[in-house]
């Protein structure tokens, strides 16, 4: 179990993180190509992320944009922007592929082909790995380590605190057995921390939650963190930033 030395009198530590997936979101499991789903995509690159982007400046925040490289070589300079404003890069797919439908070879080609773009169009090697769909194939926790990786910020066995992953071995009729845990840190996400779910109409999702709820929902979260879970994290994801909208100006973090 990782335990995170804050700094003194500091009591959680946030990451109000960004998956900027843009059109790949509606490429890698979706398959929506049209016109419509790509104007949505565009969306993201032309309209929420300068949002976002204006309102971390704002309040002097820094975060990390888990951005596909699909997103990077559409849009290179929406994210030389973050780059250059501070922000760190993680690596997301290369168009948001879905691990659980593609086999290793393809696994390990896309991964590397994002790493190609990340160092051509932004000289930058991720350090911090966060899966499309938030999903993993049996092979996905080997590559994160065989590439290096410091972090994954994909996994859900704990909440508000760091941890190292446990290899399941799934058994349908014994009980499952943990195997070896992993050396890569896993920062965990959260759905009730994701404005996705809560927020994005996609046909099948009817999204559109009242924002009033989001927010309360996010600070509850963060309430129960930083009065409860010593030495906490509290990790966000808004991969439509639209979330931005939920969050108003004048909120004042504790402890900030
Ligand atoms: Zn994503």
């Amino acid at each position: 179990m990782g335990t995170l030395k804050l700094p003194a009198g500091k009591k959680i530590a946030v990451n109000l993180g960004v998956d900027f997936d843009a059109q790949s979101l509606w490429l890698g499991g979706f398959n929506r190509p049209s016109p419509s789903y790509m104007s949505r995509g565009e969306f993201g690159a032309a309209v929420g992320m300068p949002r976002i982007l204006d309102l971390f400046k704002a309040h002097g925040i820094t975060s990390t944009f888990f951005t596909p490289a699909h997103t990077v070589d559409t849009f290179p300079e929406i994210c030389r922007r973050f780059m250059e404003e501070g922000h760190e890069l993680g690596h997301h797919g290369y168009y948001h592929e879905n691990p659980t439908l593609i086999g290793r070879e393809t696994e390990k080609r896309l991964l590397d082909l994002a790493f190609k773009t990340y160092k051509d169009q932004l000289g930058a090697r991720p350090v911090g790995y966060r899966s499309p769909y938030w999903d993993y194939s049996d092979n996905t926790l080997d590559l994160v380590e065989e590439s290096g990786f410091l972090y994954d910020s994909s996994l859900m066995a704990r909440d508000l605190v760091p941890y190292r992953p446990q290899r399941w071995q799934v058994r349908w009729e014994k009980g499952n057995v943990a195997g070896p845990a992993s050396k890569v840190l896993e920062i965990p996400v959260s759905w009730y921390l994701d404005d996705f779910p809560a927020l994005a109409y996609t046909g099948a999702q009817e999204g559109m939650s009242d924002t009033d709820a989001v927010l309360r929902r996010w600070k509850d979260i963060f309430d129960y963190g930083y009065r409860h879970v010593p030495n906490g994290i509290y990790a966000m994801a808004l991969p439509d930033a639209r979330g931005v909208e939920a969050m108003p100006s004048d909120y004042n973090w504790p402890g900030k």
